[in-house]
């Protein structure tokens, strides 16, 4: 007969891993079920961006502190390395200069610890930037960036050594409290909590048909290892990310750049194309992205979005080797106005996804609060 235990995780992918860390170190019996042999889902195809910066002010910028936190002593501990670069924002136009010096201005009242630094400062922070044409940039040290696929692949090596009991190739077919169903037995738990990503078909389909939880298909690329050693820095995010990310929307500036671009670039703007750019642990450059919503996702990639990548990556990015090595796209769950999904289904029953593109910003953080609010 299993062991019953107080808790099972559904999902081997960064929020399940989260929150299977913080019952076992809350001294909890935890039992982890991931479908695949290994996680593939969205928590190994990202930037590996730990980005606060990114988070509206308020509740959603304390969660990603927090998480951040929780993510340096969990590297720590699991013997992982970081990059522990910060991050910099670039403006090669006027109305991305005037949004980030807004930003620079209005932020730190609102706990963020970032300046604007004008182009000389930006060029001896980085030596990936171009020169030519650049007007300056967002600078803040808090960001850092993990290499996803080594976590994704030691971080249930480092959960086992805290007591949870991890199986893969354990896809959770039915839970009927207490019993957790899989392909390859069952599990006895008090609490199940659901992490299963964009899977809306398997578990508790009824909870997401209308829920406002959908899908988003990025395409994304990297290099082969930079040569000699070479260190991008900062991680990097050009202007066209300020139409995204909600930290930016409390300039009001914001809005004129949103409709610059959305006259001058329709092509970028049809597929929510902007530009991020972080290294792997091997020194690999990671570079994405682009966003296409709905619950149907097309597998097919379009070649013509990689080269829109690629030509605005190559306007303000210099790399010593900008070969392309890989091509993937990844998938994640999204709400279309809150950040995060959950629902109870049934007592002692806790779905949780949709952190769009932050969840490895906001992992830690959010499975914090979810074990509280289970008062484990
Ligand atoms: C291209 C891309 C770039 C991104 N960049 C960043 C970034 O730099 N920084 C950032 O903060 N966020 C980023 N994100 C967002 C982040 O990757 C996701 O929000 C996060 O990985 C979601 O984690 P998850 O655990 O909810 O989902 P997933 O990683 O998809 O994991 C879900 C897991 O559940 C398993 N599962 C599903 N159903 C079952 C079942 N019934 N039984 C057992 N197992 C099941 C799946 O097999 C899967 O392994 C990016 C996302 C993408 C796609």
């Amino acid at each position: 007969m299993p062991r019953r235990t107080k808790v099972a995780v559904i999902g081997g992918g960064i929020l399940g891993l989260a929150h299977a860390y913080v019952a076992a170190r809350r001294g909890h019996q935890v039992v982890l079920c991931e479908r695949g042999r290994a996680a593939t889902g969205a928590s190994i195809r990202n930037f590996g961006m730990i980005w606060p910066i990114g988070q509206p002010a308020g509740e959603m910028h304390q969660m990603a502190l927090r998480s951040r936190a929780i993510w340096l002593d969990v590297l720590q501990a699991a013997r992982l390395p970081h990059r522990p670069t910060g991050s910099l924002h670039l403006a090669y136009h006027d109305d991305e200069a005037e949004v980030l010096r807004e930003f620079a201005e209005i932020a730190p009242d609102a706990g963020y610890a970032c300046e604007w630094l004008a182009a000389s400062a930006v060029m001896e922070r980085s030596a990936a930037v171009r020169p030519m044409g650049l007007r300056g940039g967002l600078w803040s040290a808090t960001e850092f960036t993990v290499d996803p696929r080594l976590v994704i692949a030691r971080l249930p090596e480092y959960l086992r050594e805290l007591g949870v009991a991890v199986h893969f190739g354990n896809a959770v077919t039915h839970i009927d409290p207490p019993w957790i169903e899989t392909g390859a037995g069952s599990h006895e738990a008090d609490v199940a909590i659901i992490c299963s990503g964009d899977d809306f078909e398997t578990l508790y389909p009824d909870v997401f048909r209308g829920s406002g939880v959908t899908r988003c298909k990025l395409q994304m690329m990297r290099t082969a290892p930079q040569p000699s050693g070479w260190e991008l820095g900062p991680s990097l995010a050009a202007g066209w990310t300020l139409r995204f990310y909600k930290a930016f929307q409390i300039c009001p500036s914001v809005a004129k750049l949103k409709d610059r671009v959305a006259l001058e670039k329709p092509e970028y703007e049809k597929y929510f194309i902007h530009v991020l750019v972080s290294q792997t642990a091997d020194g690999a450059i990671t570079l994405g992205d682009s966003h296409q919503y709905g619950d149907c996702v097309n597998i097919f990639d379009k070649p013509e979005i990689d080269e829109l990548i690629l030509r605005e990556a190559e306007t303000f990015l210099q790399l010593p080797d900008f070969r392309v090595a890989e091509r993937w796209h990844g998938v994640y769950s999204t709400h279309a106005e809150k950040p995060f999904f959950e629902a109870e289904p049934a007592a002692g029953i806790h779905i949780v996804t949709a952190l769009g593109g932050s969840g490895m910003t906001l992992s830690f953080g959010l499975a914090e609060r979810t074990i509280a609010g289970l008062g484990l």
